[in-house]
């Protein structure tokens, strides 16, 4: 673990010097320290070994992210959870790690911990993992968590933890109506994400924030105060990366008058376990909350050549076309490599084509995108049945 501590820092190493980099060539002067508005536009700068200083910008953009929630259960704070910044820091493999929360962060954690060797068990209060997204996809990576022998544990609320993170920690906890005992070594606090809006005087300068603490903004990410503008996820824009870098460009684009905005675009994303989950636009789930016709195609990943040339069968793939324009309105995979597939799909639906035209394209055998062919040849004749 101390291996692989040592290769995380120096990646991260690696990219802060990317940026530094970047700010170096803009010309724009970097201030390391905490923040805190104190008047309108005017921000309270303090850095260690630093005096103070006090910075009025003539516009101003927040982007202060957010932070891995901490839970008010009994007990939880005092037991010192693992976030995932200190799970990259451990230099040892925990003996039984608990992940609170089979989102995202929790699941691609668990998976890395177990195949370190830690025992693992997740534990998620709702009736299944990733429950914002298909039933087969939830499904799928259950599957995949038992196959690998972390124990999942859905229907579960914590009511108190005891002990400490790092030495030994007993949960207490209600599933379906029943009281529950879990122990275990570490646990990792992975169970949500909380603005980090609180206490940096935004009240002071006019900005106003939605009742879970996120900044409200508009379509073009102005905030409630003229000339201040909110970007990533403090704004409560999607909490990925890209997301975030395009909110710059929606921005820097809209200070210089533009009217760019942020309804209405694609946001791609993937779940880093191996194999992986991507998905761009609609879910079933979502299609049938809002409405809308579908044809479904889908089919097993085994029939994909190049998953069999690489024996990693595991997953399928599935797409959304529109009954009326046959373009397709949704892609989601479980599968290796299926963030790459994605891409494709991603730009035929920038491009506004039919899914025949994948279907009919031609693509390199034995490649992942092959399976697109397959995919889009399989398409229900029968739209699915929505509300
Ligand atoms: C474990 C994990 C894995 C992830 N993996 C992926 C992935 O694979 N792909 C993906 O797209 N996304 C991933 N994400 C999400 C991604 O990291 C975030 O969406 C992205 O970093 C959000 O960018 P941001 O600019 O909004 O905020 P951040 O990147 O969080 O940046 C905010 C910055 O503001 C600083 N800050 C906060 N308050 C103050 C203050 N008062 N004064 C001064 N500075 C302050 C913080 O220190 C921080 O440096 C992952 C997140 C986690 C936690």
């Amino acid at each position: 673990m101390a291996g692989v501590r040592e290769r995380k820092r120096r990646m991260v190493a690696k990219l802060v010097d990317v940026h530094l980099n970047n700010y170096k060539n803009s010309g724009a002067e970097l201030v390391m320290g905490s923040g805190r508005f104190i008047g309108p536009k005017t921000i309270e700068v303090t850095s260690v070994g630093s005096a103070i200083r006090v910075l009025r910008g003539r516009r101003v953009v927040i982007n202060t992210g957010t932070r891995a929630t901490i839970e008010a259960t009994p007990g939880l704070r005092e037991a010192n959870p693992l976030t995932h910044i200190e799970a990259l820091e451990l230099d040892h493999v925990p003996e039984h790690l608990i992940v609170l929360g089979g989102g995202f962060v929790g699941l691609e954690l668990a998976q890395a911990m177990r195949r370190f060797g830690s025992r693992v068990t997740v534990v998620d209060r709702n009736n299944r993992l990733i429950h914002r997204e298909d039933e087969d996809i939830s499904e799928a990576v259950h599957e995949l968590c038992k196959d690998e022998g972390i124990d999942v544990v859905t229907n579960t609320r914590i009511t108190r933890v005891e002990g400490r993170s790092g030495e030994s920690v007993k949960l207490s906890a209600d599933r379906d109506a029943s009281a529950i005992v879990l122990e275990a070594s570490h646990i990792l606090a992975a169970a949500g994400r909380t603005p980090n809006t609180d206490g940096i005087g935004l009240e002071l300068a006019g900005v106003e924030t939605t009742s879970n603490g996120y900044i409200k903004v508009n379509e073009r990410l102005e905030t409630t105060a003229p000339d201040v503008w909110a970007a990533g996820e403090c704004a409560g824009s999607p909490h990925f990366t890209h997301i975030s870098e395009n909110d710059f460009h929606i921005i820097a684009e809209n200070i210089q008058g533009g009217r760019r905005v942020t309804t209405g675009r694609q946001v791609p994303f993937c779940l880093f376990t191996d194999p992986e989950f991507a998905r761009i636009g609609l879910s079933e789930r979502e299609a049938k909350e809002r409405g809308i016709s579908y044809r479904l195609a889908k089919i097993p990943f085994g029939v994909v050549f190049r998953a069999q040339t690489l024996s990693e069968t595991r997953g399928f793939m599935k797409a959304l076309i529109d009954t009326r324009s046959e373009r397709i309105l949704g892609f989601s995979a479980f599968g290796a490599e299926v963030g790459e597939v994605m891409a494709s799909v991603q730009v035929a639906m920038i491009a506004g084509l039919p899914y025949t035209a994948l279907r009919d394209a031609i693509f390199a055998h034995p490649t992942m995108a092959e399976g697109l062919i397959p995919l889009f040849s399989n398409v229900s004749l029968v739209p699915a049945v929505t509300r």
